[in-house]
């Protein structure tokens, strides 16, 4: 038999749930647990959500395949791709009235949905402090555009956003201090002590860094991500015209314009300064959509 046979007579399928660096928490289907595998060879990075096909070792496993991806979503500057899950279906922004809310990075995580096809839903926490309605109202604007608005207490009630997740791929991500991990302890009452172990392993010793961690919701219903330093969220990975397309009330339009690469500043028959002097598109939106696009040309181009 070839060495190449014989692994896969070997291999068992599984789920990442928890990744540093080359490290991998993975969840083995065959009911055998979570073991810590390592990725063989240095061309490919993994993430939490990946399904993988590992061989047992004596300590952990080695990774030897890795199935193809519905989606990967992952953030990246002039040097750097950071993975933050694969085979992902929605991506939870949260937000919060207590914490000063950076609009921008909002937009990127709008984006990045969109660049892979992602639901992209608001989580409006911390619904019980005073101020709360009002502060949701800010946010009347994404929904004008689409995007669903959940408002959630994570000390309190959070059935309305589990409803959400169930059966779906979820990323939680949001600023420091929104409560994202207190929205995950409520959202998973008690089923991933197991996880929290591994997370433990991975988090201590050499790994001195935070992992992302993959929780899988009650029922096997579906699962959610959580994954650190989310402050920072380049988009240079993304194109002009995943960028553009990532704004759903403006894509459509700049077909209209008459240059392909146009950047809706001074060019003539621009489709989208026409719009905006209709009142049919904020002018803010455009603003936003040419901040995006020049932060992205000169990330994918640092010596321009
Ligand atoms: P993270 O940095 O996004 O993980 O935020 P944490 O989960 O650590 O929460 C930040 C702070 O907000 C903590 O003091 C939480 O107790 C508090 N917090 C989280 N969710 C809520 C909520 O729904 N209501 C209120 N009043 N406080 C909350
Ligand atoms: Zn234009």
């Amino acid at each position: 038999m070839t060495r190449a046979a014989d692994l896969r007579r070997e291999s068992v399928n599984g789920l990442v749930v928890a990744a540093h660096r080359r490290h991998y928490g993975v969840d083995l289907d065959d009911g055998g647990g979570m073991i810590e595998c390592v990725l063989k060879g240095r061309t490919t990075t993994l993430a939490c959500g990946d399904r993988v096909e590992v061989v047992r070792e004596a300590r952990g496993g080695v990774i030897v395949g890795v199935a193809p991806r519905r989606s990967l979503l992952y953030r990246s500057d002039a040097f750097n791709e950071k993975l933050i899950a694969a085979n992902v279906t929605q991506v939870l922004g949260v937000v919060a009235p207590d914490v000063p809310v950076d609009e921008h990075l909002l937009n990127r995580w709008i984006v990045a949905a969109e660049a892979e096809r992602c639901r992209f839903l608001l989580v409006v926490n911390k619904s019980d402090l005073p101020g709360a309605a009002r502060f949701a109202e800010r946010f009347a604007q994404y929904a004008a555009l689409g995007y669903r608005t959940v408002r959630v207490s994570a000390k309190g009630d959070v059935s309305p956003l589990a409803s959400w997740l169930r059966g779906e791929h979820s990323v939680i991500v949001g600023q420091s201090g929104m409560g994202k991990s207190t929205l995950i302890n409520a959202l998973l009452p008690g089923t991933n002590a197991r996880t929290g172990e591994l997370s433990e392993a991975l988090r201590s010793g050499r790994h001195t860094t935070t992992a992302a961690m993959l929780y899988r919701l009650p029922g096997d219903d579906g699962w959610i991500v959580d994954s650190p330093g989310m402050k920072v969220f380049g988009l240079a990975h993304c194109t002009q015209e995943v960028i553009t397309g990532a704004f759903v009330d403006l894509r459509e339009l700049v077909s209209h314009c008459r240059f392909r690469d146009c950047r809706h500043i001074s060019e003539p028959d621009c489709a989208v300064r026409a719009a905006v002097a209709e009142g049919r598109v904020t002018p803010q939106r455009v603003a936003l959509l040419q901040t995006l696009l020049r932060e992205s040309a000169a990330a994918r181009d640092p010596a321009r």
